[in-house]
């Protein structure tokens, strides 16, 4: 018998393969050095012949020196958390790609002096929301309420619904974020209802604001009732209000989710939102509201504790003044558009069992909860949906009495090809598997 240890071939000698060598330059010497030690594993394990050592451990190769891999969200959710929520637009992308290197995010090139960090992208957030005096940007939703906490209601009160007292997702809630800062939170009203008079009598010299905040991931429905900002806007103190989805403004398919221009018109001092649900851009908390609030927040010590990175600031500019982001094209397409579009792939896919569905999609991700986006899907063998996850690309789906759905109000048309190809190779995989 022949002795295969023999035969297998030395780390330097399958590194110096000048593909591998090329890929030690773009990868990093770790990557490329796994995937020489798992094709040395195979050639000991002799599922692998000496001479194809090299060839297989580059083809086992990623594209990038990362783990993340680019996904097709066939789930119907429009933002999706497990996702990353919302994708960028080829426009944030490019920006992002500009921005990376050193770039004049806080200078002005013809003075050659310091200017305001992110200006352009400020501008444009002001401009997209003409009802706010100010605008400031941090890292997320959560920074964005961090901060107005920190700096406006320390060691004070803030009053809020009993049924706004929210949990956003993998156990994150609003209260608890808020009271980490050192404020304290005064519940007025029950779970389903509240007046204005309970604010009202709540209200007390230590009241640094009254916190609106929108359920944005549920519904309450039934003897229900709850306080407008408008009224809110009566109360002697500044009201707060937190939107969530980051709809800059109203939106003719979501009728219910409020906007930041709508709360500010209707007398808000102060809106926060996420920058990567309804407004489709990078993940950042953006605060608009009356103009010496903003710099007073912006101002802050703790401002900087949250202040917001270069290449956020680039997307999110992108996304403000460039064309459409996916989110925005995902909730105008109509369920014809992508009924025609579920026809091509399943006729590309003939005689293998897919049929075309009609499916309600959902916005997702913290906004419009209940609201169904009528949408089309095509429908496979549930027994496709780990093949296809852990295919390249992965595409995810979701299981709808006993078959997959794959959704296409989130999948760009230009993927179309890709799902063909993909259901082609997961119909082979699970066939040869089984
Ligand atoms: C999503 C959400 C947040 C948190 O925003 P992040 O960007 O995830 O930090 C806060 N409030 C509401 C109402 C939300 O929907």
């Amino acid at each position: 018998m022949q002795d295969s240890r023999r035969a297998t071939p030395r780390t330097d000698h399958v590194l110096a393969d000048p593909r591998l060598a090329e890929a030690v330059g773009v990868l990093g010497i770790g990557i490329v050095k796994r995937a020489v030690t798992l094709a040395l594993q195979r050639c000991r394990a002799d599922e692998l012949d000496p001479g194809a050592v090299a060839d297989w451990a580059w083809e086992s190769l990623p594209a990038a020196a990362t783990s993340m891999r680019r996904v097709i969200n066939a789930t119907g959710v429009v933002v999706h958390t497990n996702l990353g929520r919302a994708p960028l637009s080829q426009a944030a992308v490019d920006a992002i790609q500009i921005a990376a290197g050193a770039t004049d995010v806080e200078m002005d090139l013809e003075s050659g002096r310091r200017s305001r960090r992110g200006e352009a992208a400020l501008a444009a957030l002001a401009a997209a929301v003409p009802s706010a005096g100010g605008v400031h940007v941090v890292n997320n939703g959560a920074a964005a309420l961090a901060l107005v906490t920190c700096a406006l209601a320390m060691g004070r009160n803030i009053i809020v619904a009993r049924g706004e007292m929210v949990e956003i997702g993998d156990g994150f809630r609003l209260p608890e974020l808020i009271e980490s800062i050192g404020a304290t939170l005064r519940e007025v009203g029950t779970t389903n209802r509240v007046r204005l008079a309970d604010y009202e009598s709540a209200i007390d010299d230590d009241t640094a604001y009254v916190l609106k905040v929108h359920p944005s991931n549920f519904l309450v429905s039934g003897f229900t009732s709850s306080v407008a900002v408008s009224e809110l806007a009566t109360l002697p103190v500044p009201v707060v209000a937190d939107i969530g989805s980051g709809l800059l403004g109203p939106h003719p398919r979501l009728p219910d989710e409020p906007s930041a221009s709508a709360w500010l018109d209707a007398g808000a001092d102060l809106v926060t939102a996420s920058g990567d649900k309804l407004l489709g851009g990078p993940q950042c908390g953006l605060m608009l509201g009356e103009a010496s609030l903003v710099d007073r927040l912006r101002r802050h010590p703790f401002a900087r504790a949250v202040r917001v990175d270069k290449l956020t600031l680039a997307a999110l500019e992108a996304t403000l003044i460039g064309p459409p982001p996916p989110v925005s094209t995902s909730l105008t397409v109509t369920a014809a558009q992508l009924h025609a579009r579920a026809t091509r792939i399943c006729a590309a896919l003939d005689g293998i069992g897919a049929a075309v569905v009609d499916s309600a999609a959902a916005v997702g991700g913290g906004g419009a909860p209940g609201v169904e986006l009528p949408s089309a899907a095509l429908a496979v063998p549930a027994s496709l949906a780990h093949a296809l996850r852990v295919g390249d690309p992965p595409v995810v789906g979701r299981v709808e009495r006993g078959r997959l759905l794959l959704d296409l109000i989130a999948v760009a048309p230009a993927d179309d090809a890709l799902i063909v190809e993909a259901i082609h190779r997961a119909i082979h995989a699970t066939k040869s598997s089984a």
